[in-house]
């Protein structure tokens, strides 16, 4: 059977880390099986749902690479949990209830002063259908709770957390459905699940209890439920899920200049066995991935971890990778140059500016504007420049080391360290480089 995966936000805000990662997991284990993963929108919260967090979410998936195959949202299908609704209630596994807010409040309170889970009593399953009419009568809309089947043991095998067992009994029923017929998250994301072919449901472990409640569902609504699999929370490294790490989306690390292969790279192993290592190579992050190498810890998120991993990621890039990024005029060898020097693909027009100039006008010593002299003078040009120019200064200045280099770097540059003077006079070219050294010989 096809491997089938979704990823499931809710458009109520920007992607963040940790939905970033979920998404990630269920793309690779849906690619990684030759299967398909798929986009579901859950909107069935019209107020908070925007338009434009959709788009967002479909375009930093498509930054990230991960695109889905297909794509759903809830509230186009409507129509279709009213009916799995119907079959449920025609079945007596959701029940309308007529609490108000206030009035389980107080018996949940009641529950936990006694020192009792706080478990709902299924009052409204003991009401006489008299009681039932005569509150409709008073014109009380019903909400809906699904009823859990205290009989039927929940049980799974989970593909993080390995065998999982609930007693039903031990759950409130959830409501599904409120007063004015809107849907709760839990019955459309089965039905759903059930019409896409889901296979797999990868996600976080805040929803291990949802996942409980959610196969009886699947059996209530006569399907096999897909395979589950729980995957621990991601933390900052200052151990919780902060507000920081909650707000950290694609816009802040594209602006950071962080590459999507770097991040990808980073989420792919956080949490598990194998090491974070900068891999551009998907297949190769694919073919290592497993759920059974993820970890019941939280995963830590360290920014300093993903700077590392993007340098690392920057210094394998390619010219054709870059080069709509690149400054105009940068061509191959100018990359080359300046790329090992880069943590950023952005920081390469800054390193571009000492190529193309005006350079920073440094301050010399007599002694080294003498020798900056000489240096102009000496300047030969042929396949390798720099060490041409540099050889020739050393046999006729007996200069060597720092003093020989760093007169010569800061003359043609204006900086103290930068890119390989190797790569990076051949770019600056024979007649600049020789006003360069004779201007900074003079006005130093
Ligand atoms: N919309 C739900 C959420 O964002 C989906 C959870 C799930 O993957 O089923 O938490």
């Amino acid at each position: 059977m096809t491997t089938v995966t979704r990823f499931a936000p809710s458009p109520t805000g920007r992607l963040h880390v940790g939905n970033i990662r979920t998404a990630l997991h269920n793309w690779m284990l849906a690619k990684q099986a030759g299967g398909r993963f798929l986009l579901r929108i859950d909107d069935t919260d019209a107020e908070r749902s925007r338009e434009e967090y959709v788009e967002a979410i479909r375009s930093d998936l498509a930054w990230l690479g991960i695109e889905p195959e297909g794509e759903k949202r809830q509230s186009q299908r409507l129509a279709t949990y009213d009916a799995a609704f119907e079959r449920l209630r025609e079945a007596g596994r959701v029940y309308p209830c007529y609490e108000t807010a206030q009035e389980l409040d107080l018996k949940r309170k009641v529950l936990l002063g006694r020192g009792l889970p706080p478990i709902y009593d299924r009052g409204a399953l003991k009401l006489s259908d008299a009681e039932r009419a005569a509150k409709e009568a008073e014109g009380t809309a019903p909400h809906w709770r699904f009823k859990l089947d205290h009989d039927a043991p929940i049980e799974w095998d989970d593909g993080v957390r390995g065998k999982q067992h609930f007693d039903p009994a031990a759950l409130s029923d959830p409501v599904v459905r409120r007063a004015d017929g809107s849907w709760l998250y839990m019955l459309p994301s089965a039905v759903d699940d059930i019409d896409m072919g889901v296979t797999d449901v990868l996600r976080g472990e805040d929803h291990v209890s949802n996942t409980a409640v959610q196969l009886q569902m699947f059996s209530a609504l006569g399907s096999e439920p897909p395979r589950f699999a729980h995957e621990a929370l991601l933390v900052g490294r200052e151990g919780k899920l902060s507000k920081r790490l909650g707000s950290l989306g694609c816009d802040a690390f594209r602006e950071k200049g962080i590459e999507p292969d770097a991040l990808v790279a980073l989420l792919a192993r956080l949490g598990t066995s194998l090491p974070v290592e900068p891999i551009a190579d998907r297949q190769v992050l694919l073919d290592s991935f497993d759920l059974s190498t993820f970890g019941r810890a939280p995963a830590k998120f360290d920014d300093a971890e993903l700077e590392r991993i993007n340098t690392a990621i920057v210094h394998q890039m390619s010219y054709a990778d870059v080069q709509e990024r690149l400054p105009a005029g940068m061509d191959e060898a100018g990359w080359r140059a300046v790329q090992p020097n880069l943590s950023t693909v952005g920081e390469a027009g800054e390193w571009w500016r000492l190529v193309t100039g005006p350079i920073d006008q440094l301050e010399f010593s007599a002694e080294d504007r003498a020798f900056l002299a000489q240096a102009a003078n000496l300047l030969s040009w042929g396949d390798d420049p720099w060490h041409q120019l540099t050889g020739a200064l050393k046999e006729a200045t007996g200069r060597k080391g720092k003093p020989l280099f760093l007169p010569l770097r800061q003359a043609l540059t204006g900086m103290d360290h930068g890119p390989d003077m190797k790569e990076l006079l051949p770019l600056i070219g024979e007649a600049e480089a020789r006003a360069r050294l004779a201007h900074a010989s003079l006005h130093g």
